[in-house]
């Protein structure tokens, strides 16, 4: 018998899992595949993490508390996770982006400089804009290394106690008296509290709740840059860009190559089961348009490019709720393409959801009855 099981151990079943080990709860954790698999959405090199949140300024207070968790984790693991290097969030002053980002900005107080076109390129010269375009530089941004930060949440987790099982794929999971049934491809299991955090397999895994998720395939591309140094950590910083091409993101130089993505790439729905892992000239021709476009320094050779899954809700904020039926069985899908900078505060939610029964966190924003 444990107090928790949480069933998926992407960043947000880690950072759950840790929260509890280290508060003593007797936990186990599930997962279907290997340690450091690339099937789900917590693989890929990095994730930004930024403070002015252009999708809805509420998300500011949790990134806030994101923040101060990263660099405890951080202190705990004895390595760096959380890179800071600024963030430019680029694009025409009425479009999503720069308007939510000032927003926020405002509201919350978060340190700010608003640049022209023209002052942004002379700040990072590697940039190319038009003239109408303006930037929102926060000091604050930066990026989260993804795979270093998953295996850090779990070798704490072990380190405080955890049980963690790789290779074994959860079945089903039923509520009993107040309790949690757990059925793997091995065992069945009891809790007094089951955390579902599944990724893109979270509908799959738990029909009845038909929760409205969608899944959608994503592609990243790393390019070979011609003007290697103005891409260097230190001289170019994580970016946001919405143009005619849409909403890419990207990365300042790793081993790898310059990480440019488009958010949502071609929003194609897809079964996390059998959709196409391979990548295209179509899936590098969505990306390189906006590296043509506004970083041409960047516009090298594809050297590596790979796919990683979304998990949509249809207003693109998360779930974090107890099952309305099933009080013992929470249910965390915290993605729509912006969750990882959240899993540790998310994993502190679940962690008081799962033992104190609330949370200290305002969550309203994110329950399964929004969508009845
Ligand atoms: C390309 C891309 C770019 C992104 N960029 C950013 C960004 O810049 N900033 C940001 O904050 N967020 C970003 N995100 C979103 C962020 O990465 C996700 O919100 C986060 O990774 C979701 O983590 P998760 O643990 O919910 O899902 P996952 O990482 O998919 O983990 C779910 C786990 O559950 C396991 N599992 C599933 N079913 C079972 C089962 N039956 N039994 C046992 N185990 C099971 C899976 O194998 C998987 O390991 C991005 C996502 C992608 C794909």
């Amino acid at each position: 018998m444990y107090d928790v099981v949480v069933c998926g151990l992407g960043i947000m079943g880690s950072a759950a899992l840790h929260h509890l080990a280290r508060r003593g709860c007797r936990v186990l954790g599930l997962e279907r595949f290997a340690e450091g698999h690339d099937r789900g959405s917590s693989h890929g090199e990095s994730r930004i993490i930024r403070l002015a949140y252009f999708e809805h300024p509420s998300y500011v207070p949790l990134v806030r508390r994101s923040y101060e968790l990263w660099r405890e984790l951080e202190h705990e693991a004895g390595r760096r996770l959380l890179h800071v290097t600024g963030i430019a969030e680029i694009g025409p002053p009425d479009g999503t982006l720069v308007a939510g980002t000032l927003a926020a900005a405002r509201l919350h107080d978060i340190p700010h400089d608003v640049l022209t076109a023209s002052a942004l390129m002379q700040r990072y010269p590697a940039f190319w804009l038009p003239p109408h375009f303006v930037g929102v530089v926060q000091p604050d941004g930066g990026f989260l290394k993804a795979e270093a930060s998953v295996q850090a949440l779990l070798a704490l987790a072990r380190k405080h106690g955890a049980e963690i099982r790789f290779g074994e794929c959860v079945r089903a999971i039923e509520a009993t008296n107040d309790k949690a049934r757990i059925v793997t491809d091995r065992a069945t299991i009891d809790a007094g509290a089951a955390i579902v955090a599944a990724g893109p397999w979270m509908s799959s895994l738990l029909p009845k709740a038909a929760l409205p998720l969608r899944v959608t395939r994503q592609v990243m591309g790393w390019f070979a840059p011609k003007a290697p140094a103005s891409f260097a950590p230190g001289h170019f910083p994580v970016f946001l860009i919405e143009s005619a091409h849409g909403i890419h993101y990207g990365f300042p130089l790793s081993r790898e190559g310059v990480k440019v993505a488009k958010h949502h790439h071609a929003d194609q729905t897809v079964d996390p089961e059998s959709y196409d892992r391979s990548v295209s000239a179509h899936d590098e021709a969505l990306i390189r348009a906006a590296v043509a476009e506004h970083l041409p320094a960047a516009n090298g050779p594809l050297v590596e490019a790979k796919t990683c899954l979304y998990t949509v809700a249809p207003d693109s904020d998360f779930i974090v709720d107890r099952l309305p039926d099933a009080a013992s069985i929470l249910v965390a899908s915290a993605c729509s393409g912006h969750g990882f900078k959240f899993a540790p505060v998310i994993g502190e939610i679940l962690a008081d959801l799962a033992t104190a029964r609330s949370a200290k966190h305002d969550i309203s924003r994110f329950g399964i009855p929004r969508f009845r």
